[in-house]
Parts: structure tokens; C-alpha cells; sequence
């Protein structure tokens, strides 16, 4: 069974009270009673001796030969002196333990053998009997001639020791039952903090978090509020730390998944676009041992061995230069470039080109200088056109556009061509990525084109996009920090 902490409490401190007052009450009433002990034996002593000096007194006087009859002849003279001094009964006996004469009214049946036989050994001898006192002390006349007893109450005393110890109850009951109060209502206020903390700690278990709010106590418990409150906010924030830290490394390990798949595809398409050529020259040698005077597979074989070959070259030394512009970092010859003198002499170049698939080539070209290599640019350029020749449609038109804008000289490469598809967009930049394979191989491609583009332009601090446009075909834009 549960009992809460403010019972607990209440009834501890109760019981303290109770044991402090029963130990004080305790020695308080010990006292009394000592006190009250001592007083009637000092009294009563004080009476014994007024007897015998008095006894003294009056045998001065009487006849030595009287001794023995002394205290017969003189007992009720003794016993109405001392009753006008102090109005105690007293009884008066002789050596043989005989009462000679006693002063009671009352008819005393209280045995008190025992008290007087050590009484007449010279002795003081009392005892106590309901509410009042025998006591008893030898008589003298140079010798003990006698005894003499004292029947003394003691109610006042005893109703006195009892007010007291009914008192002592009554303030015991009273200091338990309002300690238990106080106790209550002041542990009440402690244990609905401690049931708050209690509630703070239960949330930090649920996982949610500074739920408590510091108490304003000068204390412990104020200083543990303040401490959990402390933990609470820790926990929260290591746990967010956490999460972030957790977030970062699934990205990281989604990153290199991509990166993982990527260098996949890569050494799929690598080992595609190398076997292809090489497995042409192959079969064609194959078959020209086979049937090694056929006139028109030599001629068939000479021409495409000589296209794959011419490929396969290509391949290589695009791989290699774009793997070592991305491993080293060549010194680029920077000079001051008008675009539009470059771009009008690659248009002029192209249009060869571009006449022979009834392309159109058409120039908005603005004069704006850029720091440049004069072969990359010629190169990156190159490239661009070519492609926009390459996938473009018959009737096609190519738009050259360059501008500059916020310190930067922009160059868009448009086409009316074939476009490119959405998902296709993010790849086209990676080595050896082809949308449509046949058709790149038919124009010779290789998918290293735009690798190398992108390459060379970040190397002189620019940038590619190809942009969202509604317009049939592809827009490329680069840009360079104008001069
Ligand atoms: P490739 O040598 O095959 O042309 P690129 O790296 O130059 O290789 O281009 C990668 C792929 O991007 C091409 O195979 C082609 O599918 C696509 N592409 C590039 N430029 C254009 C364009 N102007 N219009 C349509 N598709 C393009």
C-alpha cells in the first residue's frame, strides 16, 4: 500500500512532538513526586524531633524514678501539644510495640507491624497507604522510650501530581494533533512540488522535453527543480544534436548509394561504348580470314575499321584529357577575351556545318570581356553548336545570344532541336551519358562532350545550366565574371 510522504511526514513529526513532551512530562513529574517526597519527610522528621524535645522538656521536671512510666503517665499531654502545633493524628507506643495513646478519630485498620518493629530499633519507618502516610520515629529520654506515629495525608499532594500528569496528557494530545496539521499543510506544499518534478521526469520518459519549470525555492528541492530542468534541456538538445547527426549520415550514405550506382553505370557505359568498336575491328578481321578474297568485305571492313578506330581514339583521348583536367590543376593561359569575337569566328567555322543539315545559325551577339583560355573557349564552344547541329531537326535553328548582367557575361546556346527529357537533364554531364545511343553514335558522339564542357568552364571560374525552357528544343546557359 502507497501512504504519500505528507502522511508520512505529518506522523513522524506528530510522534516526535509526542515523544518529546512524554520524555519532559516524564521528568517534570519524577521531580514533583521527588520534591513532594522530600518535603513530607523533612516535615514530618521536623515533627518527630519537636516531639522529643519536647518529651525533653517535661522529664526534666518529673522523678528519675518515674523513667519507666514516663511516656504512660505523659503520652496524651504529648499527643494534644503536638495536635494544637500541627492537628496530625498521632499515636504514641512503648517499647513492647503497645499503643498507649493515639489521637484518631478514626478507627485505623492499617497494619503497621512492620514499620514499627523497625522503628523500635531506632529506626525512622514509613510507607504509604491509598492517599495518606504512616509514619513512624523512635522516641527518646536518653533511651528510646518509645515510638511516636504520624497518620499524614497526602491528598494534596497526589491531587496536585495527578493535575499535572492529566495536564501533561491533555498538552501531549493537543502538540500531536496540531503538529499533525501543520505538518500536513506545510508538506503538503513540498510534496505537490516533489509530484510536479515527479510529472517533469515522467515527460523527460516520454520524451518530452522542459516540461518543468525551475521552483522559486531557496533549497534543495528549488536546486534539484533547477537540476532537472538543467537535464531536461541537455537531453533535448544532445538528442537533437542527434537527430541532425543522424539526418547528416543518412544523407551522406544516400550520397554515396548515388555516387555507388553512379560509378556503376559509369563503368557499364565505359565498358559498352570501348567493347563496341573493338568488337567491330574484330569481327571484320574474323571474317577476312574467313574469306579472305572478298573484294567487298575488304572494302567494307577497311572503311569501318577505320571509323572505329578513328572512335576509339577519340574515346581515349577525350577520357584521358577529361580525367586529368579533373585530377590536376592545369595552369589555364588567362587573357582578356571579347566573346563576341570568338563566338562570331566558331559561328563563322560552323556554318559549314550547320548548312549541310539546313540549319540556321542566328547571332545576338554583345561585345563583353571575360577572363579566358582562348582554346578552351574555342573548345567549349565548339562543342555546344556541334551538339545543337547534331540533335537538331532539318529547318533547325540555332540562337546565339550572349549579354551581360550583374557583372557576369552570359551566353546562351538554344536550338530548335530534339530536347532533351526531364530525367535525362541531371545526367547528360556525366562521362559517357548518351540520351539516345544510336543517335549519338550516328553523329559520332561519345557522351564526353558536355563532361568536358563543363569541365573546362568551371576551370575558369564559370558555370553551365541547361534551362527549363517551354520552347522546342535545348537552351544551355553559361556564364563568366565579366571584366
Ligand atoms: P555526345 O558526344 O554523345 O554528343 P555529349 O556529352 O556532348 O555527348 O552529350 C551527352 C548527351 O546529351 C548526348 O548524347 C545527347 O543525347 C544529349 N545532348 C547534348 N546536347 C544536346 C542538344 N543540343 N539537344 C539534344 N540533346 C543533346
Amino acid at each position: 500500500m502507497k501512504v504519500s510522504i505528507k502522511i508520512k511526514f505529518s506522523i513522524f513529526l506528530g510522534l516526535l512532538l509526542l515523544l518529546t513532551v512524554s520524555i519532559l512530562s516524564t521528568l517534570v513529574l519524577r521531580g514533583i513526586q521527588n520534591n513532594q517526597k522530600k518535603n513530607y519527610e523533612t516535615y514530618l522528621n521536623q515533627q518527630a524531633k519537636i516531639t522529643n524535645t519536647y518529651i525533653r522538656q517535661i522529664s526534666s521536671t518529673a522523678a528519675i524514678e518515674d523513667t519507666e512510666q514516663f511516656l504512660y503517665k505523659n503520652a496524651q499531654q504529648i499527643v494534644l501539644y503536638l495536635n494544637s502545633i500541627n492537628g496530625i493524628h498521632t499515636a504514641i507506643y512503648d517499647m513492647d510495640g503497645k499503643e498507649i495513646f493515639n489521637s484518631m478519630s478514626y478507627n485505623s485498620s492499617i497494619d503497621v507491624k512492620d514499620i514499627l518493629s523497625k522503628s523500635l530499633k531506632n529506626q525512622i519507618a514509613y510507607k504509604i497507604v491509598g492517599d495518606s502516610i504512616e509514619y513512624m520515629a523512635p522516641l527518646y529520654n536518653v533511651d528510646q522510650i518509645g515510638v511516636i506515629k504520624f497518620h499524614y495525608s497526602l491528598k494534596k499532594d497526589i491531587d496536585f501530581y495527578r493535575d499535572i500528569k492529566s495536564l501533561f496528557i491533555s498538552i501531549g494530545t493537543i502538540v500531536f494533533v496540531l503538529s499533525f496539521i501543520c505538518a500536513y499543510i506545510y508538506s503538503g506544499k513540498i510534496s505537490k512540488n516533489i509530484v510536479n518534478l515527479r510529472k517533469g521526469t515522467l515527460d523527460i520518459k516520454k520524451g518530452v522535453y522542459n516540461t518543468i519549470v525551475p521552483l522559486k525555492r531557496n533549497d534543495e528541492l528549488g536546486e534539484l527543480s533547477e537540476d532537472i530542468y538543467y537535464m531536461s534541456s541537455q537531453i533535448e538538445k544532445n538528442i537533437k544534436e542527434m537527430e541532425e547527426e543522424h539526418k547528416k549520415l543518412k544523407l551522406a550514405v544516400q550520397k554515396l548509394k548515388a555516387l555507388e550506382n553512379q560509378q556503376k553505370t559509369f563503368i557499364g557505359n565505359i565498358t559498352h561504348e570501348f567493347k563496341t568498336p573493338l568488337t567491330v575491328i574484330k569481327t571484320y578481321m574474323d571474317m577476312l580470314d574467313i574469306y579472305p578474297e572478298d573484294e567487298n568485305l575488304l572494302k567494307d571492313a577497311k572503311v569501318n575499321i577505320v571509323k572505329e578506330t578513328q572512335r576509339l581514339y577519340e574515346m581515349v583521348e577525350k577520357s584521358l584529357y577529361l580525367s586529368s583536367l579533373q585530377k590536376y590543376d592545369f595552369e589555364v593561359q588567362s587573357e582578356r577575351i571579347d566573346v563576341k569575337d570568338i563566338l562570331e569566328e566558331i559561328c563563322s567555322r560552323m556554318q559549314g556545318k550547320a548548312k549541310k543539315f539546313n540549319i540556321n545559325i542566328i547571332q545576338s551577339i554583345q561585345s563583353s570581356c571575360i577572363l579566358g583560355d582562348r582554346e578552351n573557349l574555342m573548345h567549349i564552344f565548339i562543342n555546344l553548336i556541334d551538339n545543337a547541329i547534331k540533335y537538331n531537326e532539318p529547318q533547325g535553328k540555332i540562337l546565339i545570344n550572349s549579354y551581360t548582367k550583374d557583372k557576369k557575361v552570359f551566353i546562351e546556346v538554344a536550338d530548335t532541336g530534339i530536347g532533351i527529357p526531364k530525367k535525362a537533364r541531371d545526367k547528360i554531364f556525366e562521362p559517357f551519358y548518351t540520351v539516345n545511343r544510336d543517335r549519338s553514335k550516328h553523329h559520332g558522339g561519345t557522351g564526353l562532350g558536355l563532361p568536358l564542357v563543363k569541365e573546362l568552364i568551371e576551370k575558369q571560374q564559370g558555370t553551365i545550366s541547361l534551362l527549363d525552357t517551354k520552347e522546342k528544343g535545348s537552351t544551355f546557359l553559361i556564364s563568366f565574371p565579366a571584366l
